[in-house]
């Protein structure tokens, strides 16, 4: 039995995670649970980092996180819950697979498989942020080698162990030529450790244009914290929604799950969000604590689920689809397929 801490968080998180707990307790994973609160619950409360003492403890004493997305004020506020967790627990590798399903979940792109290896502490989220003076403000590029180092291998043990043939990396080392251009210049080194791998950079404007068009000639991207904060959207979305992709943030002690997309407050509450996303982050960390029995068993009932054609909002299609369903009925959906 592995004690894992799990949040709700804010907006569509509290439906999601509810749809997939319902589905991990029924699929017989073993696991029990510590719920704490985050977000704007404890903000409103009036602790200002939306995150209690007691609740770190936690964290830190399971080392597994499972986490629903948080809201996080734009152009001022509080600062990102989800760029401190990743910060305090050494999370520095963030792995998003993005793979359609065609010819279940409609896409313009059926034979795309590509997972997003994003380095997760750096870059211009180091939240290196200050005002020079009244009318100019600053923010720094943090770019390290071991932190380079860590995610490029990172990428490569990946396409290794999950028999992928390709590493891509997405610079813009001919603008920043000493940040971004550290992070290519490892990579080659790197590289040089993987004679079996094919390697291959592109700078990221025209790397993300072919994304966006040609995906399905990636394997696995490595790129900056930014950029694969980004790219990693565009890549859930062109599957068929955003709310499809799952992630996993992977440190040397500790790990959080979660989902790509963010807390879409504009649907909360209707019961019409698709779990799915979270769903996959909780298979990812199933899989991560060595869980393959429950891992099979949720994966391939989500699959029957979505190949029947029982879809939610952001995924339904007239003619294709066969049933439109909310959040609650798709996890009992997914639970029925067990
Ligand atoms: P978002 O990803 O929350 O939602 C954008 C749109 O995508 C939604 O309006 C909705 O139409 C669609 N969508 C997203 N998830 C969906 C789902 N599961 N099912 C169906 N449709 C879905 O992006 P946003 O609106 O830019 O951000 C909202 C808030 O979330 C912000 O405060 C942002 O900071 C935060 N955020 C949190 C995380 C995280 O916790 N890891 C990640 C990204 C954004």
């Amino acid at each position: 039995m592995t004690r894992i801490t799990v949040a709700k968080g804010d907006g569509i998180g509290p439906e999601i995670m509810d749809a997939t707990m319902s589905v991990l307790q029924a699929s017989g994973a073993e696991i029990q649970m510590d719920y704490i609160d985050i977000g704007e619950k404890v903000y409103v409360a009036g602790n200002k980092s939306g995150i209690d003492a007691a609740s770190w403890e936690v964290i830190r004493k399971n080392r597994i996180f499972l986490k629903g997305p948080v809201t996080t004020p734009q152009g001022g506020g509080y600062k990102s819950l989800n760029v401190s967790t990743r910060k305090f627990l050494g999370l520095y590798a963030n792995v998003r697979p993005c793979s359609s399903l065609h010819p279940f979940i409609e896409t313009r792109h059926p034979d795309m498989n590509v997972v997003i290896v994003r380095e997760n502490e750096e870059d211009l989220y180091a939240g290196i942020e200050h005002q020079q003076t009244d009318e100019v403000v600053q923010c720094l590029k943090l770019i390290s080698r071991p932190g380079c180092e860590k995610i490029i291998r990172y990428a490569f043990e990946y396409a290794l162990q999950n028999s992928k043939k390709k590493v891509t990396c997405f610079t813009k080392d001919n603008i920043m030529k000493q940040t971004d251009g550290l992070f290519h210049q490892v990579f080659n080194q790197i590289g040089e450790e993987y004679p079996e791998i094919e390697k291959e950079h592109w700078i990221v404007d025209i790397g993300a244009a072919k994304l966006a068009d040609t995906p399905e000639c990636f394997e696995v991207i490595v790129m900056p914290n930014l950029y694969g904060d980004i790219l990693s959207d565009v890549a859930a979305q062109i599957t068929g929604s955003v709310g499809l992709g799952g992630s996993a943030n992977i440190g040397e002690s500790c790990a959080m799950f979660e989902a790509i997309h963010g807390s879409a407050p504009m649907i909360a509450g209707q019961d019409v969000a698709n779990p799915s996303g979270l769903i996959h982050g909780a298979i990812m960390m199933l899989s991560h604590i060595g869980q393959a029995k429950a891992v099979e068993k949720i994966h391939n009932a989500w699959l029957k689920t979505i190949e029947d054609g029982v879809h939610t909002l952001d995924i339904y299609k007239h003619g294709k689809s066969s049933t439109l369903i909310g959040t609650k009925a798709f996890a009992q959906a997914v639970i029925a397929n067990l």
